[in-house]
């Protein structure tokens, strides 16, 4: 009963996450009613974040296509020896969000979940063990760390392989103090955020 067109829409807006199947055909009839080029803009929008954005080379944040590394790691003023270890781009935001200091990141894409079928091939980790083996002093690694089991997993395989790859003398590892135990970095408030970097523990 409903054109085909329609119910494609409604189909493809409730797969993403969120988003309950009222919510989906409400959204869908927003769209059939909005204005057309509103429609074709965000269209467009959507095959750009496809098209037009990739991994920057050394951080593995998101930059533009025409850039092979992001503003972060092209920047002189930021501290190249202090790497803030960070699972996913909206965590770099939001310590990026808090102003507190001007080191570099390293996003690792998930963290260790074998129960959700993530392993340790999933993550960028070779590019920042690399990172630590070329770097010719010694640097500081900031595990942002969630509160949580997979993080746990996650910081262990870090400090261990180091070991084993006899990268230990050029690296320090600190975590974000207790300060984030009850919460997660992405919901954290700029204070919480400070006062965890500002008591990170060595490790
Ligand atoms: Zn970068």
């Amino acid at each position: 009963m409903m054109p085909e067109a329609l119910k494609e829409l409604i189909n493809s807006i409730g797969y993403l996450p969120w988003i309950w199947e009222k919510s989906a055909t409400k959204l869908a009839f927003f769209l059939l009613n909005s204005n057309k080029n509103y429609v074709e803009k965000l269209s467009n929008n959507m095959l750009n974040i496809k098209n037009k954005v990739h991994f920057c080379n050394i951080c593995h944040s998101l930059t533009d296509i025409n850039r092979d590394i992001c503003n972060i790691c092209s920047s002189e003023s930021r501290n190249k020896s202090m790497i803030a270890v960070v699972e996913e781009y909206l965590d770099m935001l939001t310590l990026e969000e808090s102003g507190w200091y001007n080191w570099t990141y390293h996003i690792l894409g998930w963290v260790i979940s074998p129960i959700n079928w993530v392993f340790i091939w999933d993550l960028n980790f070779e590019q920042l063990f690399r990172k630590i083996s070329d770097f010719d002093w010694k640097l500081e690694l900031i595990l942002a760390t969630n509160p949580n089991i997979e993080w746990e997993a996650t910081s262990s395989y870090i400090t261990e392989e180091i070991e084993k790859r006899w990268l230990k003398y050029k690296v320090k590892i600190t975590r974000l103090s207790r300060w984030l135990s009850s919460g997660y970095i992405e919901y954290a408030d700029n204070i919480t955020i400070v006062n965890a970097l500002k008591e990170r523990k060595e490790i």
